[in-house]
């Protein structure tokens, strides 16, 4: 055994560390989740590199995740089958923070902490941003991490009490993994409930079941065995289900043994490891007559219980699933505190066979997440179960940029790279059809849940607007997602409700934009469209004057700004005209005046028939912006 060498971390780290354990983040159970997570990406690493190089497999032919809690001693051990990590890589990646932002988003965390942010921001956060392996930290106050890369013939150990260095020493070759790692946490006596098998059970199901990997967790179990009824005091019998139990024990014990070696956490005994065969029996046909009468007897005994579900939720059939199991799987998905405002479960067919899951977050993200966004990746694509990336950089439309999509995609090669993927028909493929499953969701939530509707309006309605400039081809489908106010309704009013209400003869559909609701109703323009009985939508949202511009028309009727000049209503008799013609003889002089006086801050004065009451107004060119156009251009450039 080589002697233990002392390192120091980076200065970030013992920052992190603070903070994580000390501060404002009470939510301690994220730790399990990160460190399977960690367990699963150093799986789905070791999947790939045997693709090139299957030998890497041949230490340790299956993946898994192994859980197995000594509540007598305060510890647990978590152990994977994944790629594990050389001694550099151990020094390295366990004593340095390497993402990016993570300073930034420390400042923010400790300004939080002495402020006393709301805990919801936090929560946000770390959800994103990820703790890592350092919320180890919240629940142990000794960490061991033994690890074996294929590269190495060595199998090395890290290990920490938190404060501000690490050790890094040789393992004994008794413990040697063959490959992947195996953690092991000292936990503190006030974090000792989480140790229990039933908690742990629940953790994973809760922030874990969609690893596609097998999770075992040693559990307490109890069986019912058949023993003959009339040997029910037989010994041969009874001697059956004492060899279960003492089995049981003696697992335990060794283990137990194994902790007081105070170099060696590694829980790394052969019979310590969950066993991959299948050992279901046959059911025994209990009404036989030609079977000894039988009495059945309840025996308890620990064994490694896989707690993840066999087949991830997005290849089970949406019939099946009920809404809290894509809420559970949504939060732990997205890193999530809350359910999701909507989601779409869907099969992809044609160019390309894919499964997808498109979820609505509940609310936009805070802005100072929304500072980090290029960092927030929100599209995860695998490959046949197997995960790929999620860096498909700008993959959805921008407009999409707030939803989270899973994809399961059958027709791509394993091996593919990010670059051969940014390009491929498929890819293109799956993009257009989660565009169209989103926009689809959308409607679906306005048809069948108004309430959520309009909570969707209210975080992401802007989207929607600006998908509007965006999509040209599904601008259409977006339009028919809008709400409005009118003069008939002070909210929730569609494209479609409008037109449904148009008088005969209409052909055109009326908008008015002001910052607030009040003044849309009070503008000048407005009075003679409801004194001749028009519906007047009225915008109040920044981007709706924006969205109108780009959309133009819906079903056929032009969008038309009443604010504008050149409004004519189509149903002006001729008697009317003629009446505004003398009228505009009458008044040229007048018109010719003002033009000249007013020239420095108007186009020119003109002769209107759009006022009934207010004896002037200032009117926006047909092809311009409207002054709140202007307004908002004007901030959104400064
Ligand atoms: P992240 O997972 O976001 O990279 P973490 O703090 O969770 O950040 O982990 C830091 C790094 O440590 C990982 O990127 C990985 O290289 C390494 N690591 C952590 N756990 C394992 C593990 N079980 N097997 C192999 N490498 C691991
Ligand atoms: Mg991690």
């Amino acid at each position: 055994e080589s002697a233990s060498e002392k390192h120091q971390f980076d200065a970030e780290v013992p920052r992190l560390m603070n903070l994580i354990i000390n501060s404002v983040y009470k939510n301690k159970e994220v730790f399990l989740r990160e460190l399977i997570s960690n367990a699963s990406d150093a799986l789905d690493k070791v999947r790939h590199e045997a693709l090139v190089d299957s030998s890497i497999m041949e230490a340790k032919p299956e993946l898994n995740i192994s859980i197995r809690s000594y509540p007598e001693k305060n510890m647990l051990v978590i152990r994977d089958t994944g790629i594990g990590m050389t001694k550099e890589q151990l020094r390295e990646h366990l004593g340095t923070i390497a993402k990016s932002g993570t300073a930034e988003y420390m400042k923010h965390l400790e300004k939080k902490g002495t402020e006393g942010g709301s805990e919801s921001d936090v929560n946000e956060l770390i959800g994103q941003f990820g703790v890592g392996f350092y919320s180890a930290f919240l629940v142990a106050d000794k960490v061991s991490f033994a690890t074996k890369h294929p590269s190495e013939a060595k199998q090395h150990v890290w290990t920490s009490t938190g404060g501000s260095d690490f050790a890094i020493y040789e393992d004994l070759p008794e413990n040697d993994l063959g490959r992947g790692s195996a953690i092991t946490l000292h936990f503190k006596e006030e974090d000792a409930h989480l140790l229990s098998s039933s908690k742990l059970k629940d953790l994973v199901e809760k922030h874990s079941s969609y690893i596609s990997f097998p999770i075992y967790l040693w559990s307490a179990t109890t069986e019912t065995i058949e023993v003959p009824a009339d040997e029910v005091q037989d010994s041969d019998k009874d001697q059956a289900a004492d060899d279960l139990e003492e089995e049981a024990k003696e697992d335990q014990g060794k283990a137990e043994k194994e902790d007081t070696d105070a170099d060696s956490d590694s829980d790394n005994d052969a019979k310590d490891e969950p066993e991959v065969e299948d050992e279901d029996d046959e059911d025994k046909d209990s009404n036989d007559a030609d079977q000894p009468k039988t009495t059945t007897k309840t025996i308890e005994k620990e064994e490694w219980v896989q707690v993840n579900a066999q087949k991830p939720i997005w290849l089970r059939d949406p019939k099946t699933i009920i809404t809290k199991e894509y809420n559970d799987f949504y939060q732990s998905f997205a890193k999530d505190t809350e359910d999701p405002l909507a989601y779409n479960h869907f099969k992809g067919e044609g160019k390309v066979n894919f499964r997808g899951i498109i979820f609505v977050p509940p609310k936009q993200p805070s802005d100072y997440l929304q500072s980090f966004q290029a960092m927030v990746n929100n599209v995860k694509l695998y490959v046949k179960r197997v995960f790929i990336t999620e860096e498909l950089g700008e993959f959805l439309p921008k407009y999409l940029n707030f939803v989270r999509v899973l994809v399961d995609a059958e027709d791509l090669p394993l091996n593919v790279s990010r670059e051969m993927l940014q390009n491929t028909r498929e890819l293109h493929a799956i993009k257009k059809t989660i565009t169209r499953k989103a926009i689809d969701m959308f409607s679906q939530l306005a048809e069948n849940d108004p309430e959520q509707y309009q909570k969707f309006l209210d975080n992401f309605g802007a989207n929607i607007r600006l998908g509007i400039n965006e999509d040209h081809r599904n601008q259409a489908r977006l339009a028919k997602l809008l709400r409005f106010a009118s003069s008939h309704a002070d909210s929730g009013v569609s494209f479609a409700d409008y037109v449904s209400r148009m008088k005969g003869g209409q052909k055109q559909i009326y908008y008015v934009a002001a910052p607030t609701l009040q003044e849309a109703k009070k503008s000048p323009y407005v009075e003679t469209l409801l004194a001749r009985g028009y519906e007047v939508l009225f915008l109040t949202e920044q981007l709706d004057e924006y969205s109108m511009q780009a959309l133009r028309e819906f079903d056929g009727k032009m969008l038309r700004n009443v604010a504008q000049s050149g409004l004519e209503f189509g149903d002006e008799d001729d008697e009317t005209k003629a009446a505004i013609s003398e009228l505009k003889k009458e008044y040229d002089p007048l018109v010719q005046y003002l033009g000249e006086a007013l020239s420095d801050h108007i186009e020119r004065a003109v002769i209107s028939n759009r006022l009934t009451k207010s004896p002037m107004a200032i009117a926006a060119n047909q092809f311009g912006w409207s002054g709140t156009m202007e307004r908002f251009m004007k901030a959104q450039t400064r």
